[in-house]
């Protein structure tokens, strides 16, 4: 099985980047990954004194047929993660903007059976991927930033046993995936979610002429139009939007595809401490089979 290791990472997730490796459509594929702080925090909390990249994804990989109008689908098959985290605190920005907290370290916790043992509580891990995008289209964007080309969306339905489609803009795609979380919750409140270095198997598939606007994913039953903007208001009318264009492609007229939404689709934050806010709109997926 193809592996990538994570010496082949980028802070860019731009068209112009060469492969660090190659598959055929259909291949399974292991990334291995470092997690956002460039692995420069020691399982003691200490942050070593090494030059580091900003949240780096470990790619990107050219899949083979995949051409600009497709679409890209990756099933998360596996999700593993070393067996502890680390979160840093941010006090004074983000949602605790008006919160001066005193403590700016970095905390660490046991990940052990599927558990984390954190501030007195035993909580279910919920492996899922920060980043994870193809390369856009027009400029490059950082991989510390999200937008329809996937990126640093720090969703956490985007785990194990979950699809994701993405827009293809370069030849190849250009798959790249990092920043891992062993927790976090929506909002991402603290910029940080419990974040830890892995590796995830994935299957990656050309969907030929399926035009998407924002990456489109699949967990548990759920379709969800995942779309950022410089607002959370922004970012929600574009999901939603999109997810309208999807069910009017699905046969909907323009009253029910509306109505539908207005009935069961539920509207969720993603993160709101990246460059720009991401949000997820989610409808049944069985309202979508049509085109999935
Ligand atoms: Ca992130
Ligand atoms: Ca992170």
């Amino acid at each position: 099985m193809l592996r990538l290791t994570s010496d082949k990472k980028i802070d860019i997730m731009v068209s112009t980047n060469t492969p660090s490796a190659r598959c055929s459509d259909g291949d399974t594929v292991v990334f291995e990954t470092l997690d956002c702080y460039d692995c420069s925090v020691t399982r003691q909390g200490e942050r070593l004194n090494i030059e580091r990249m900003h949240n780096p994804a470990t790619g990107p990989l050219f899949i083979e047929g995949a051409m600009p109008g497709d679409a890209l689908k990756v099933d998360i098959i596996k999700i593993e993660t070393r067996d502890w985290g680390a979160m840093g605190t941010s006090f004074g920005e983000f949602a605790f903007k008006s919160i001066q907290g005193s403590d700016h370290s970095m905390h660490v916790y046991d990940i052990k059976d599927g558990f984390v043992e954190a501030c007195g509580h035993r909580i279910p891990v919920n492996n899922m991927i920060g980043v994870i995008g193809v390369a856009p289209a027009g400029e490059g964007v950082l991989t510390v930033t999200p937008g329809a080309h996937g990126g640093n969306m720090d969703c956490r339905r985007i785990r194990e046993g979950a699809s994701i489609y993405f827009p293809v803009a370069a030849e190849g795609a250009l798959l790249a995936m990092g920043d891992l979380h062993a927790l976090m919750g929506d909002g991402e409140v603290f910029g940080y979610g419990l974040e830890v270095s892995g590796e995830v198997t994935v299957k990656v598939s050309v969907i030929k002429n399926m035009q998407l606007e924002q990456p489109l994913l699949i967990d548990k039953g759920e379709a969800m139009c995942i779309a950022s903007g410089e607002t959370m208001e922004d970012a929600a009318e574009k999901a939603l939007t999109s997810m309208y264009r999807l069910l009017r492609r699905c046969g909907q007229d323009e009253a029910d595809a509306g109505i539908l939404m207005s009935m069961v689709c539920d509207v969720a934050l993603c993160q709101m401490v990246n460059p720009l806010f991401t949000v997820r709109a989610a409808m049944p997926q069985e309202m979508l089979k049509s085109m999935l």
